[in-house]
């Protein structure tokens, strides 16, 4: 079941008109929220960086955070799966093309859960591979916007290398993955580029760096170089689906021993206790 301007309805009998400008301009964003054992994890984040989002591209928001925890909650109890990911779209609405928008236009809202697979134990325990691409997205890649044409087109070099994930730089600078976040591990230190609108602010990149902090692995958020991209013992990517997985291979070279090391083992544990302990609540 899924939900679309004000009704659930099965996933079938959806219909948008062709004018939204959702399909038109990609003029829209959105959120991915996972579901563990029938609980939104981190949904008070989400939906503030929703609301972040909205005001990038001066939408206003449609919902209150309470409402959309209802809705949400709805979402979640009209599917099956007890993992499930919900995906959250809204978009501008329906107007005459023009690149301007109108002065008055209701949103279309979109929501719809997907079974959650969290990486198998093969992906586990033999990490992944990445190659690295230039950065070419645009300035302000902190909006969690719903036109991706430049992160899929950076990703499908991913898929035709065979690898998970592409890796960008710019400027000579790590900034993120296609569709996760990045952490370079060196000298038992963890490196995260700094939140800025050269990347998403990862949901699953704040848990990491909180987890970090309590359990004093050392860690420095600060800008990351090719090199040091290039020469980690150990490279890592974030996301609310795939949690935290090893990258081994950066174009086809192996990332320190070429196994996931031990940062990668001991983030991961407190990545799984902490989602233990929130969903027990
Ligand atoms: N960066 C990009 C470009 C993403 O698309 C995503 C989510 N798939 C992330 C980072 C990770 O964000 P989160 O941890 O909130 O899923």
């Amino acid at each position: 079941m899924i939900y679309l301007n004000g009704a659930f309805m099965p996933i079938e009998e959806a219909r948008i008109p062709v004018l939204d400008r959702g399909f038109i301009f990609g003029d829209g964003v959105y959120e991915v929220i996972p579901v563990y054992s029938r609980k939104p994890f981190r949904v008070a984040e989400h939906l503030h960086r929703l609301q972040d989002s909205l005001d990038g591209i001066r939408l206003k928001n449609p919902h209150s955070d309470a409402e959309w925890t209802a809705l949400i909650g709805q979402l979640i109890a009209r599917n099956e799966p007890d993992d499930q990911y919900l995906y959250l779209h809204i978009t501008r609405g329906v107007a005459k093309r023009d690149h301007a928008f109108p002065a008055v236009i209701t949103p279309t809202i979109f929501m719809m859960s997907n079974p959650l697979l969290t990486p198998p134990q093969a992906l586990l325990a033999g990490g992944v591979a990445a190659v690295s691409a230039n950065d070419n997205r645009w300035l302000r890649c902190d909006i969690k916007a719903i036109s991706l044409l430049p992160n899929i087109l950076l990703r499908q070099q991913a898929v035709d290398a065979g690898a998970t994930e592409t890796l960008l730089l710019r400027d000579g600078f790590m900034t993120e993955g296609a569709a996760s976040n990045i952490f370079v591990v060196r000298n038992h230190t963890l490196l995260a580029p700094p939140k800025n609108h050269l990347m998403l602010p990862g949901i699953t990149y704040d848990v990491v760096l909180e987890l970090a902090a309590a359990a004093r692995i050392p860690f420095e958020v600060r800008e990351v170089s090719e090199y040091e991209v290039r020469s980690a013992d150990e490279l890592l990517l974030t996301s609310s689906t795939k949690e935290i997985l090893a990258i081994t291979q950066l174009d086809s070279k192996p990332v320190g021993t070429g196994k996931p090391g031990a940062m990668f083992a001991k983030l991961y544990q407190l990545y799984q206790d902490y989602k233990a302990t929130v969903m027990r609540k």
